[in-house]
């Protein structure tokens, strides 16, 4: 052998021309609902560390206790490595199926482990949920904002959303029955309510104890399913949970949960308890999408549940998060103009600013990028052309002294546009 390197004969690669896609004759019709969100496109600049970034939902892992759970996983593999490292059942492993209604008991849940089947984050629970329930121009009604990741997920399969208004204690019934009588009267089917009833992403915004019941039933009197998702319940700042929709209708409500916010996100554990003639079809979604969830990163939490004070890591997570939270909502009070308002979360991540009238977020942003700040403009999270004079602002990544800074930048730049 010689020292010199061999020379590299592949053809050069030639940046394609921005929008040409030689592919486009062939996709699938449903291709086309897959569109990257403004979030998603952010990420670059978001990641230069001039730029505050408020703009994201990533959780501070800091508190993490690293060393024990690094030993946690070579133990795992050491000892049990042939079958953590082998594939299982696409229902997900019993035991942590068995812990996961232990965690779900917190918010009033009884569930047998047979009804959760485990899945890769809450995601996939959605998006098989909505494979299973939705074909193209079948309609979700959602919140009005509601998370990106599900109407992602909703125009991946061509189903149409209508938004239902919110307010300060979440959801409207009254708002609800209506839309369920609009589309129906329209002719068009509702497959299902998805509603994130607790801090919520991204207004922030807990839905009343007293209105819980009220939607549950008049989603159960229209004949839709209730698609509860819940990454952010066990992450109240004074502590309290609130009692799950699925606690009041084990029938008719499918549960999404996950252990992104309270544990760790890279490790895309999730689950979906649904109605028990549910399960079957969704564990055969899961086997056809996955064959099984990931083993040893099931194990990982099992493990974490069992031996590790994790509620005690909730409360650390949550006390961080609450003072990210007193950062945000001074600065806020601090800095912004008058004629903004803005929502006070209990818990979870995200603020909700509504800005005055004549500023539109989404064309003011690349000045907030300039100004080396970054936020999540309100029209990408409704489907209906609404949105322009919000913003999310997310307060959990960020140190106190960032989010301070952030928000100082935010101001200035609606301070221009005004
Ligand atoms: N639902 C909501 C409301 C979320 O905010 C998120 C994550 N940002 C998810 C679901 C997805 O979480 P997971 O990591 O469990 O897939």
């Amino acid at each position: 052998m010689t020292g010199s390197p061999a020379p590299d004969l592949r053809p050069p690669v030639s940046p394609a021309p921005p929008g040409w896609d030689p592919y486009l004759d062939r996709y699938a019709v449903r291709a086309a609902g897959l569109t990257s969100s403004e979030i998603r496109s952010l990420f670059t600049v978001v990641s230069r560390p001039e730029v505050v970034s408020l703009a994201g939902g990533l959780p501070d892992l800091t508190g993490l206790p690293l060393d024990a759970l690094a030993a946690e996983a070579a133990r795992l593999i050491a000892q049990d490595g042939l079958s953590a490292l082998q594939y299982t059942s696409a229902h997900g492993l019993p035991k942590l199926r068995g812990q996961i209604c232990d965690v779900m008991k917190l918010e009033g849940i009884t569930a047998h482990p047979d009804d959760v089947v485990v899945s890769v984050g809450s995601q996939m629970g959605l998006d098989l949920i909505t494979r299973l329930f939705c074909d193209p121009g079948d309609v979700v009604v959602a919140e009005g904002p509601s998370y990106v990741g599900a109407l992602g997920c909703f125009a991946a399969y061509q189903a149409q959303v209508a938004h239902v208004a919110m307010d300060e204690h979440g959801l409207v019934p009254e708002s609800l029955r209506t839309t369920l009588r609009r589309v129906q009267a329209a002719g068009r089917r509702v497959k299902f309510l998805y509603t994130i009833p607790n801090f919520h992403n991204p207004s922030g915004v807990t839905l009343a104890v007293e209105r819980r019941a009220e939607i549950v039933e008049i989603c159960r009197a229209y004949g839709v399913l209730v698609v509860e998702d819940n990454p952010y319940g066990m992450l109240g700042f004074d502590g309290q949970t609130y009692p799950a929709l699925r606690s009041l209708d084990q029938d008719n409500v499918v549960y999404l949960g996950s252990f992104s916010k309270t544990f760790a996100p890279g490790l895309r554990v999730g689950w979906v308890l649904s109605p028990a003639a549910i399960r079957e079809k969704l564990t055969l979604a899961m086997e056809s999408a996955i064959l099984c969830p990931p083993t040893l990163n099931q194990l990982i939490v099992s493990r974490y549940l069992s031996s590790h004070d994790w509620q005690g890591q909730i409360d650390v997570f949550r006390e961080n998060y609450r003072r990210r939270r007193d950062a945000m909502l001074a600065a806020l009070e601090e800095y912004l103009p008058p004629g903004c308002t803005w929502t006070v979360p209990d818990g979870g991540f995200f603020v909700w600013v509504t800005v005055p009238e004549g500023v539109d977020t989404k064309a003011l942003l690349p000045r907030a990028l300039d100004a080396q700040v970054a936020y999540a403009s309100g029209s990408g999270f409704f489907t209906d052309g609404s949105g322009a004079r919000q913003m999310r602002l997310s307060f959990c990544y960020p140190t106190p002294e960032r989010i301070h800074e952030g928000v100082r930048r935010v101001a200035a730049v609606l301070r221009s546009a005004l």
